[in-house]
């Protein structure tokens, strides 16, 4: 440990991300990215920006992707905040919305970012127990001191909490901010959008990093009462004003304007992902009920670990997380119908 480091950095444990090779021969499954590229209309507008802008800065308020995304969601501008990615955004919501004296909810199982801030931050946090099928029970979430945030669907599990079952969060904690982290809400039936015109203290998060196929251009924003959205601009204007670069405005700004496109490769993601469930099930494996775009399963014989080394001995990489108690499941992003023939036949040469 260096002796110059400050408390900060020795109560950081970082989190660790999922492995990212560029071998095209390998089938990656493992950090829940889309299979299909993004559609054309994105290619083009990023042609368009490399052709002049890019000697100057790109707009501080970001408004042309606001508007686009401010229209989608039937919502005011105000109401919309972008980010370097979701990741960045709820780093800045641990900052803006939560208390280093308050202690804060999220599941238990759920995205292991959440700690990492909180231990980060100083947030104290209370890691709230998954029912024993791994569903969340709304009212454990009731009335909290600091704050509640999740994944909806959750993750790594799939599974998605009710519309009602996530109000009652928000209503049972007014005083709070409640932030649902919708990074695969595409893949799943409802969004908790409608509510923030209810709920001054609710704060939705998504992403174009996964139904929209953009992964690695860094962009996610956050829909919330104007008030919530200030908050955030006070604390990104005091790290850094411009935050998302023009290439990534336009692309994304392309990407959201092309419905078409990204909801017909969404129901394809679907409909492979209800054809894989079926078949790991046949196969002996527990699968959880997923509204996202990867499913979560634990074989009845083979253990996860096993099964992770041996999938990717053949050419096929998966997430194992090292945790209790899900260690025994292994986490299988949907790819394209042609990967997951690919991946059923060889985990049937496997078994
Ligand atoms: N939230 C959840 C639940 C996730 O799984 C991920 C992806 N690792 C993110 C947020 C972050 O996504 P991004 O930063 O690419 O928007």
């Amino acid at each position: 440990m260096s002796k110059f480091w400050s408390s900060i950095v020795t109560r950081t444990e970082p989190y660790i991300p999922g492995e990212q090779i560029n071998d095209p021969s390998i089938i990656k499954l493992n950090t829940n990215e889309n299979p299909y590229p993004p559609s054309d209309s994105v290619e083009n507008a990023i042609k368009d920006e490399l052709g002049g802008n890019l000697k100057r800065y790109p707009s501080p308020t970001v408004d042309s992707l606001r508007e686009t995304i401010a229209e989608n969601y039937h919502v005011g501008k105000e109401s919309i905040f972008v980010g370097n990615g979701s990741d960045e955004i709820l780093g800045f919501s641990f900052m803006a919305f939560f208390e280093p004296g308050k202690t804060i909810r999220f599941p238990n199982i759920s995205y292991s970012f959440y700690p990492v801030y909180a231990k980060l931050f100083n947030i104290p946090f209370d890691e709230v127990n998954v029912n024993s099928d791994f569903s969340l029970d709304p009212s454990a979430f009731f009335e909290s001191d600091g704050g509640v945030i999740f994944p909806n669907p959750n993750a790594p599990t799939g599974i998605l909490l009710s519309l009602s079952a996530v109000e009652s969060i928000i209503v049972q904690n007014r005083n709070q901010v409640v932030i649902i982290d919708e990074a695969y809400i595409d893949f799943a039936r409802e969004t908790a959008v409608p509510l923030v015109a209810k709920y001054p203290n609710l704060l939705v998060i998504q992403t174009t990093s996964k139904s929209r196929s953009l992964a690695g251009l860094r962009v996610g924003y956050a829909i919330g009462h104007p008030d919530l959205i200030e908050g955030l601009n006070r604390i990104k204007n005091s790290f850094n004003s411009y935050t998302l670069d023009r290439l990534a405005i336009v692309g994304a700004n392309a990407a959201l304007l092309d419905k078409s496109y990204y909801e017909a490769i969404t129901r394809k993601i679907i409909q492979t992902r209800e054809w894989i469930s079926k078949e790991l099930t046949q196969l002996g494996f527990h699968v959880l009920p997923s509204q996202a775009n990867f499913v979560f399963a634990s074989h009845k014989k083979v253990t996860a670990i096993n099964l992770y080394t041996l999938l990717k001995q053949n050419g096929i990489l998966v997430r194992h997380f090292n945790q209790e108690p899900i260690d025994n499941y292994l986490r299988i992003t949907i790819g394209s119908n042609t990967e997951m023939k690919l991946f059923m036949e060889r985990l049937k040469r496997i078994l």
